[in-house]
């Protein structure tokens, strides 16, 4: 064998050897997933690498932690001892404080739209739990007497409602505020590659193993869940999706769903099947997907386009699919049954 040929030969040999390391050791970063039922919920983990452990088992404590402070029923939560205690000033954790803080903000940004103390009407409906009914308007009146972010009173580590009846309820932003505290976890335990799913907020941290984005899945409304409908490619991530397919029941062939419109007291009636926010921040995509449901499509578009780096995606009840300016490149449509309307949408 020729010098030169010899040469070639260690060469290839060489990089063999180095192409075959480096696929093990993607292969040996160890992945952990743990799967839990918490804030009514299905929450999924999933961490790869050296700190994928620890950072998975902290990151279930995490939400568990979270839904102890924040929850309307668990009666040591700061929420219950607010709800329970009108018209006095009650000490609470300052995880509780940031998620008041930004529930109110949200309901300030959004004129009310989003609405953090409208526990009253969501006890009412009772959507979710084993007794859902239609209310009587007179109650319904009632209850939103007994609605507003006014009542609402923070100071530096305490808050008040202040008149009774007025009940608080996170549901529309604690899962998001649950996955970006996740989002921490993993940051100071070093995982590079993470995938939260908490009941429909979804998180990823990084890229995949391979260095591949991450391809989340879009449900379609019209399915159960594990039906996609899109596929949005992303890293460093969020996309939160409000609809209202996810908790409803039915009484004379009318839908009734959990998000409400707090100015009239019902569920929000609009043409949207869904809404799914793609932002980098969990906490605010949940407060907005929530908002942006109960605004509409036309209001709720020139909400977004006013909110840098916050894109959305709507579907409507004729499955037509609308993007905001900055998701036109990330989206690809799956189902053939969805309509792309292209172009701009609401100019004036
Ligand atoms: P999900 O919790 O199913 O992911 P959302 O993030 O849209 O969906 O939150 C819906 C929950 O938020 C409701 O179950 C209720 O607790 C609360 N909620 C309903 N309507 C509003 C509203 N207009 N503003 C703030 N919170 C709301
Ligand atoms: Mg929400």
């Amino acid at each position: 064998m020729s010098k030169k040929k010899k040469i070639l030969l260690f060469s290839i040999l060489i990089m063999m050897i180095l192409f075959l390391t480096a696929c093990n050791n993607q292969s040996e970063l160890k992945k952990v997933e743990d799967n839990a039922f918490l804030m009514d919920t299905l929450v999924k983990v999933r961490a790869h690498g050296n700190g994928a452990e620890k950072a998975v088992k902290e990151s279930i404590d995490q939400i568990e932690a979270i839904e102890n402070l924040m929850s309307k029923t668990v009666t040591k939560s700061d929420v219950y001892k607010l709800n329970h205690n009108p018209k006095k000033e009650i000490i609470i954790a300052p995880e509780t404080m940031v998620v008041l803080k930004k529930a109110k903000k949200y309901a300030n940004l959004t004129a009310g739209d989003f609405d953090p103390t409208l526990g009253a009407l969501v006890n009412l409906w009772g959507i979710g739990t084993k007794n859902p009914t239609v209310p009587q308007p007179s109650a319904i009146e009632k209850a939103l007497k007994n609605t507003g972010y006014q009542y609402l009173d923070l100071n530096e580590e305490s808050a008040k409602l202040t008149q009774a009846k007025v009940k608080i309820d996170l549901g529309g932003i604690v899962k998001g505020y649950a996955a970006d505290s996740v989002r921490k976890i993993m940051k100071k335990n070093e995982v590079k590659h993470a995938f939260v799913n908490l009941g429909g907020n979804v998180l990823v941290i990084g890229d995949k193993v391979d260095g591949s984005a991450w391809k989340i899945g879009i449900q379609d409304p019209r399915k159960g869940r594990g039906s996609v409908m899109a596929i949005v490619a992303a890293k460093d991530m969020t996309i939160v999706t409000s609809g209202n397919y996810e908790r409803y029941f039915e009484e004379n062939g009318k839908l009734y769903h959990h998000i409400i419109d707090p100015k009239t007291g019902y569920p929000a009636q609009n043409n949207l099947l869904s809404v799914s926010i793609i932002s980098s921040s969990s906490f605010d995509a949940d407060a907005l997907s929530t908002s942006i449901y109960v605004m509409g499509l036309k209001k709720g578009m020139k909400f977004i386009e006013t909110i840098d780096e916050v894109e959305a995606m709507f579907i409507t009840k004729e499955l037509d699919v609308y993007l905001s300016s900055g998701l036109k490149e990330l989206v690809e449509i799956k189902n053939k049954d969805f309509n792309l309307i292209e172009g701009e949408y609401f100019a004036n």
